[in-house]
């Protein structure tokens, strides 16, 4: 299982000494002076005031060297709302199928009939799930494309022979499967009727859908969500609304780099917002950043300037207060993810001791001893949740029997009970 068992640059010699320096006496020191302007809009979030659209949009236009009084903000919130503690979850990483009827310009994760497996088998499924709950994972994490059974009629037919019409009933027993391991199943189906997420919460609890961006324009030729049916973004809220009706603890998050504008993101953002303030049930918010790789539609796109994600980071914390559950994926910024915690974020995702990362193969999770070493450093305490966050552990949103097991799997905090955090021995 590969991991990168070294710490990120950030951290080590003389740039890390001097980073981790700066952090004592507060994040990203500034030589200059704070203009009136951004310290009204600051003052203003921090004093508890909803940051509006245009002063969100005037904060992605700042100049570098007003860019750490905008972190240092969005970390007070983070802290105000979430402490000096940093989560990540332990998963195992079930691609069920690969086979997609859509066609994202920046995928790896799709592949044709014939160049894999139509889907995994249920056997190889529960073999996952035995194994992450004996290596003491707690996430079995399920991640699909999109609706292939109408794209492929082999995929159709094979999924017919063993009793299943569609991918969601597919993954519907199989959450169940997984759950009988004592493993708690976290399925990313992408579009989903009600029925469907009502069945996947009888095992799930929590679910997720990236909106990855509002801009129904990156469905334009060209763009990076051309020919995907699935990625219209009136139909990705739907199901999302869905899902606040019925209760469920949701991930979402967008995509940084696609080919949006930055007025694009933080509609994006701000349309996860009303959801949430609508339904209540967005327990995390992901920042993931584009990462070019050989052989995509979108390799030619260069990945998202460094300082461009910690303004957004940051942007979101202001936007989503100190309540939201912020993440950036470790793995896709290995050299930099520390510093994201100066920019606000509270969580690091998942990090799997078993599997890769199917959707980004080429970037491996950090080891969890680095991880929590460099966590440290920068005064924090690293700790292990459930794929649903503590605050979402309520009758609430979980039913009765499943609100049994992830209660007896956490401790009185809601967090998986400490021990020593590792991933490096298996
Ligand atoms: S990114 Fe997801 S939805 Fe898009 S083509 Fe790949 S598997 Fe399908």
């Amino acid at each position: 299982m590969p991991t990168f068992d070294k710490k990120p640059d950030c951290c080590t010699g003389t740039a890390g000494a001097n980073y981790l320096s700066s952090m004592n006496s507060g994040p990203y020191v500034s030589a200059g002076t704070q203009s009136p302007e951004l310290r009204e809009i600051l003052s203003g979030v921090e004093n508890g005031e909803s940051l509006r659209r245009e002063d969100a949009i005037s904060l992605s236009k700042l100049e570098r060297e007003q860019v750490p009084f905008l972190l240092q903000s969005a970390s007070r919130i983070r802290d105000n709302g979430k402490g000096r503690t940093l989560t990540f979850s332990r998963n195992v990483f079930v691609p069920l199928t690969q086979l997609c009827r859509n066609r994202c310009g920046y995928c790896t994760f799709k592949y044709e009939p014939g160049e894999g497996p139509l889907f995994l088998a249920p056997e190889e499924v529960v073999g996952m799930a035995k194994k992450g709950a004996q290596l003491g994972c707690t996430e079995l994490l399920f991640v699909t494309g999109d609706k292939p059974e109408l794209l492929y009629p082999v995929y159709r037919e094979a999924l017919g022979k063993l009793g299943y019409e569609s991918t969601a009933e597919y993954l519907i027993a199989m959450g169940e499967a997984g759950l009988r391991e004592r493993i708690f199943p976290h399925t990313n189906l992408g579009l989903a009727t009600r029925d469907e997420l009502s069945a996947l919460r009888e095992s799930n609890p929590s679910m997720g859908l990236m909106l990855e961006n509002i801009s129904s324009r990156l469905l334009k030729k060209g763009e990076a969500h051309h020919g995907c049916p699935d990625k219209v973004p009136r139909h990705r809220m739907k199901t999302m609304e869905l899902a606040g009706e019925l209760r469920i603890p949701w991930t979402s998050g967008i995509l940084v780099g696609i080919g949006e504008t930055w007025e694009e993101r933080i509609d994006s953002l701000y349309a996860l917002k009303e959801l949430n303030d609508a339904f209540g049930h967005i327990q995390e918010i992901i920042i993931q950043n584009f990462s070019p790789k050989q052989g995509i539609i979108m390799e030619k796109y260069p990945p998202p300037d460094f300082i461009d994600m910690l303004k957004i980071v940051a942007v979101s914390r202001l936007i989503f207060g100190e309540g939201m559950n912020i993440q950036i994926p470790p793995n896709l910024n290995p050299g930099t993810y520390p510093l994201f915690v100066e920019a606000g974020v509270n969580d690091l995702g998942g990090v799997s001791p078993i599997t890769i990362d199917y959707v980004n193969p080429e970037a491996p999770w950090p080891k969890l001893e680095i991880m929590r070493e460099i966590i440290e450093d920068l005064g924090f305490t690293l700790r292990e949740r459930l794929p649903v966050y503590p605050e979402f552990i309520d009758g609430k949103y979980i039913n009765d029997d499943l609100l049994r097991l992830v209660r007896d799997a956490v401790d009185e905090q809601g967090y998986v009970p400490s021990e020593e955090v590792s991933n490096g021995a298996y």
